[in-house]
């Protein structure tokens, strides 16, 4: 299986925009969607959540229709333990938290949360028709287990009893219960209660092509080779591939191993991305080396995520998106050689991935001057006044080298981003991407221009807050290309608005 994920957390797509996207991805090899909804369809069992951009049903079903006439395979995912914040943020759900102040995580042992679960997976079911397949979530749920009535259980063993539970119904109509691999890796010892029938979506964004220099141990610290010890390598005999190096990807074979089947989940927008566009130099490896080690150890599919919540747009990523297909051609092509014939594709030349990574640069440092994901929760609230000023206090007490080094950050980042449009320019008048690229470049320079002055001394305070309004409405024109008005507004709200917040502090 190849498999893209279609996700709407934080961003709300424009329905054409959608079914445009599924042209592209179902030409490019994919065979199914993993659909994270959310609150993007209009669901009776949770009426709260949905926002004014929402879907009606019939019209998630004419989407639905679409695709499985392009033969893509309709896979949901509804999270069930962790991420729940477009639920649990409304107040009539707050007593299904696992702690008050946090709205991501539900309590498994709260009966009433398994009740709504169970209903709204039965809508799910009624809505998607026919399945094979259902996504039950389950990652990053770091508050569960927590409560007083939650610690006292085993992990593992409260987990599985909760997502058992829940998967019953979808076995008793053949449909393959799924979960993310992150949790319950990290309790290795304790795997016997979830389920051999549930298959495991083990996700790594940062490993990529050959032996990595280190490796994630969920749940524990990275390790190198030269860090491991040996009550890792007795959890763990899989760290170790077979030239003594570290294993890339060695997660898909402890799973695999203790008998689960196993969809290995790369990304093509995750973490490590700027506003406004995807991280090459991390993403190319990530994907070509999670395709190889899906033919290497014949897992059961790749599914290539695109996390809505990094805000740049999805088309920009598409030379990203069709290295899959190209790795399937043949064996032996390597990590350059793919990038090349992607780039002739997209960008009309051999250079373009190399010319678009220059602009990555501009890349996930830049978050802590915005307000996404400000709390460390997946939600889109607005950060309160001060937050940036506080924050920079802080560096200012602490010597923080962030603070301390920004102008060097700042210039090089804009040096970087100035090379890369340099080589895309003249193929931006005939090639789609490359102009998508172009703009993307463009907006880096202007964004890195204006945090420069906002943190320079005395700078014109009227004059530059009418320029970030300005530039406001140019990034909501940008995500607009994809988003709904709205969506693409507030996304541009949360990138600009702590600055426009600061500069009420200055003056
Ligand atoms: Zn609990």
């Amino acid at each position: 299986m190849l498999i893209f994920h279609m996700d709407f957390n934080f961003a709300s797509l424009r329905y054409e925009f959608v079914k445009e996207l599924l042209d592209k991805v179902a030409s490019l090899g994919y065979d199914s969607i993993l659909w994270e909804l959310e609150n993007q369809v209009r669901w009776d069992s949770c009426p709260e959540c949905a926002h004014p951009d929402s879907w009606s049903k019939a019209q998630f079903r004419e989407l639905l229709d679409y695709s499985r006439k392009l033969n893509l395979e309709p896979i949901p995912l509804l999270q069930t333990i962790g991420h729940g914040e477009y639920v649990m943020m409304h107040e009539r759900y707050h007593s299904f938290r696992e702690h008050p102040d946090y709205s991501d995580c539900y309590c498994v042992s709260n009966p009433e949360v398994r009740k709504f679960l169970r209903k709204w997976i039965a809508e799910y079911c009624e809505l998607f028709g026919d399945l094979k397949y259902f996504h039950l979530g389950g990652d990053e749920a770091y508050r569960f287990g927590s409560c007083n009535e939650c610690s006292k259980r085993e992990r593992n063993e409260l987990y599985g009893e909760h997502i058992n539970f829940l998967a019953a119904d979808l076995q008793a109509k053949d449909i393959r219960p799924g979960i993310w691999g992150d949790m319950i890796l990290a309790d290795p010892d304790n795997l016997d209660s979830i389920s051999r029938d549930f298959i495991v979506w083990d996700w790594d964004y940062c490993t990529g092509v050959g032996n990595p220099k280190t490796v994630r141990i969920w749940g524990r610290s990275d390790v190198s080779k030269e860090t491991l010890t040996p009550e890792l390598l007795t959890l763990f005999p899989e760290l170790i591939a077979s030239n003594g190096e570290l294993n890339p990807f060695y997660t898909s074979d402890v799973l695999k191993n203790r008998g689960y089947d196993v969809i290995l989940c790369s990304a093509v927008r995750s973490y490590s991305d700027g506003h406004f566009c995807p991280n090459i130099p991390v993403h190319a490896p990530n994907i070509v080396g999670a395709a190889a080690k899906c033919r290497d150890s014949k897992l059961l599919g790749h599914c290539v995520t695109s996390w809505a919540i990094r805000l740049n747009p999805v088309a920009a990523g598409l030379p990203l998106l069709a290295l899959p297909s190209l790795a399937a051609s043949s064996s032996k092509i390597s990590l350059e050689d793919l990038k090349e014939q992607s780039a002739i594709k997209y960008f009309g030349f051999a250079g373009g991935l190399d010319a678009a990574a220059q602009l990555s640069s501009c890349d996930n440092r830049l978050r802590i001057l915005s307000a996404v994901q400000w709390s460390g929760l997946k939600d889109s609230r607005p950060a309160p006044p001060n937050h940036l000023a506080a924050w920079i206090e802080r560096w200012i007490a602490d010597k923080d080298h962030y603070w301390i080094n920004k102008d060097e950050m700042f210039a090089s980042m804009r040096d970087s981003t100035q090379k890369g449009l340099s080589a895309l320019a003249p193929y931006a008048d005939e090639w789609p991407t490359a102009a998508l690229w172009k703009r993307a470049g463009i907006l880096q320079l202007r964004y890195i221009e204006l945090l420069q002055t906002v943190f320079s001394t005395n700078p014109d305070i009227d004059q530059l807050r009418r320029h970030l309004l300005e530039f406001k409405m140019e990034i909501a024109d940008y995500f607009g290309a994809e988003q709904t008005p709205d969506s693409a507004a507030r996304n541009a709200n949360l990138i600009l608005d702590p600055l426009l917040d600061y500069l009420k502090n200055e003056k």
